[in-house]
């Protein structure tokens, strides 16, 4: 059995042939005075908010900034963001998010492999839009050439790349979640922004358009922020709080006192939530859905937020940057069949396939792992200026993803294990080929590895195992060089000094057995 509701679950959407700054325009002049976001006491109504982005847009037009060009954002999430991400995308530049965490020199080959003619940091915002026209510069855009996004990620190899996302693919992506959880079909209003209508039983909407609330945490600097914690929230009419950073009482008051309806981030945040002793006295009766997704979600956090908040439905997707964001995530409605562990089935238009790890194309029968391949519109164009390594993981229009994965007899989809060299902290992607690049470039290092050790509030914590080249060598101060050198998430949380790391007969480290290792 397989979801039976909404009715257009399996079906085929109709995208509008528009680029993305149409969904802000649509939902401008639906949601008009409603707020879109607040930080701090400062709120911004969906009016301003498409008035801003018009101002920044040709604030960029008038600065020389033509279509085509990338514009980096380099700023934490904040008012000035959405006003700059839409602004320059209606003057039809490009999107280079940055981490603003990220080591200056880390930031600089991202902006010279991006091309970026413009880095834009929060205090720039005013000062560009400053005095400008409030309505949309006219500039031609090819939905389906021209580039919306141009996302860096380690993809399957750990070597930053950016990925190439046109128009087309970020309006599909955003639309296929929203359309998913909401039960709507997209339309566009009489000057063309695109809006949702709901279809068939209203009793099967966990919130109707334009009446939820939620707070954002999801960086916009990344896919499942940008899409799901922005163009998603924008184009259902959500009106969102923005915190800075992850201080759980503060995001559990902030919940009881907006009602807010809908939860969404990584199983860290869960996680956090969960461990705070307000979350038994806050009232969260509004929250009607919990979507999770960057990394799984274990089995006893569903069932302990579920008894919290027995009115929320809780689903899983998953995706990754080729994909836009996302690929799979199960249904949100009253009806629709969730299975707790798996993330969902394939969302409109999406094709899932499983092939053998160890290579050939033929599908893996139901039950049994294999590497996770994609296929769907919101698939990426290819890596920017990379071409052998588009080859090695787009082939025939199916993007293999280095996930492993087993589906069951009904087509959901669980994430197993990886064949990629990657670990996740609190959702966020660390890959140890980067950290063991650096650590061997240190004097102190003879050779290491980087493997990952198993945490419940942080999922898994990066630990090196070092051979020193010279024997004053410490761990603390191999530590310290290292993580000068990365952002945050990716630190070293330990390093082992050891005699020797194992190595395989084809010369490979052998990676489980230091995590054997690290359980003894
Ligand atoms: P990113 O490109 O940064 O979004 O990272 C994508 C990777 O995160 C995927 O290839 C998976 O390895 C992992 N990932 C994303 N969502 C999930 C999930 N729900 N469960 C397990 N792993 C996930």
């Amino acid at each position: 059995m397989t979801a039976t509701w909404p009715p257009h679950i399996g079906k085929k959407l109709d995208y509008p042939e528009v680029a993305v700054g149409a969904i802000l325009a649509g939902s401008a002049r639906r949601f008009g005075d409603r707020v879109v976001f607040s930080h701090h006491g400062d709120e911004l109504t969906y009016t301003q908010l498409w008035q801003r982005a018009c101002q920044f847009a040709n604030g960029l037009v008038s600065r020389g900034v033509k279509a085509g060009d990338r514009v980096a954002l380099r700023m934490p999430n904040c008012l000035p963001f959405p006003v700059a991400y839409y602004g320059l995308l209606l003057a039809g530049a490009t999107f280079v998010p940055v981490n603003p965490l990220m080591p200056e020199a880390a930031v600089a080959a991202q902006l010279e492999d991006a091309g970026a003619v413009l880095t834009v940091v929060a205090s720039d915002v005013d000062e560009i839009r400053d005095g400008q026209p409030d309505t949309p510069p006219d500039v031609q855009i090819d939905i389906y050439r021209d580039l919306a996004h141009l996302a860096y990620t380690g993809g399957t190899t750990g070597r930053s790349k950016g990925v190439e996302l046109p128009h087309r693919n970020v309006v599909v992506n955003t639309l296929q979640f929203a359309c998913w959880q909401s039960g709507s079909v997209p339309a566009l209003d009489s000057e063309g922004g695109v809006v949702l209508d709901q279809i068939g039983d209203p009793s099967e909407y966990r919130t109707r358009l334009g009446e939820g609330r939620a707070i954002n945490l999801t960086p916009w600097f990344h896919a499942m922020g940008t899409i799901a914690g922005l163009n998603v929230l924008i184009l259902t009419g959500m009106s969102v709080i923005l915190h800075d950073r992850f201080d759980p009482a503060a995001y559990l008051a902030d919940a009881e006192k907006f009602q807010v309806t809908s939860m969404g981030g990584a199983p860290a945040l869960f996680a956090g939530l969960l461990a705070c002793p307000d979350i038994a006295t806050r009232d969260l009766s509004a929250v009607n859905s919990i979507g999770s997704g960057a990394a799984p979600m274990p089995y006893e956090m569903t069932v302990a937020l579920q008894r919290i908040m027995p009115n929320a439905v809780i689903v899983e997707g998953y995706g990754l940057t080729e994909v836009t964001m996302g690929a799979t995530s199960a249904p949100t409605f009253v009806s629709g069949l969730r299975k707790v562990g798996t993330v969902g089935v394939p969302v409109f238009d999406t094709e899932v396939k499983l092939v053998p790890v160890e290579g050939g194309d033929e599908p893996v029968p139901a039950g049994e792992p294999g590497e996770v391949c994609i296929r769907g519109p919101q698939v990426m164009a290819g890596y920017h200026n990379r071409p052998r390594e588009t080859a090695d993981v787009l082939v025939d229009g199916w993007l293999h993803t280095g996930d492993i994965g087993v589906l069951d007899e009904d087509g959901y989809l669980s994430i197993v294990d990886r064949k990629k060299d990657m670990l996740l902290y609190k959702g966020y992607n660390v890959y140890p080929r980067e950290l063991e690049e650096l650590l061997i470039a240190h004097p102190g290092v003879a050779m290491a590895a980087v493997v990952g050790r198993k945490d419940l509030e942080a999922g898994e914590l990066p630990v090196a195992f070092v051979v020193p080249a010279k024997p004053d060598v410490t761990a603390e101060e191999v530590m310290a060089d290292i993580n000068d050198q990365v952002v945050p998430y990716k630190r070293l949380r330990e390093v082992i000094l050891t005699d020797q790391i194992p190595i395989s007969a084809a010369g490979k480290i052998l990676k489980r057995e230091l995590r054997e290792r690290l359980k003894s």
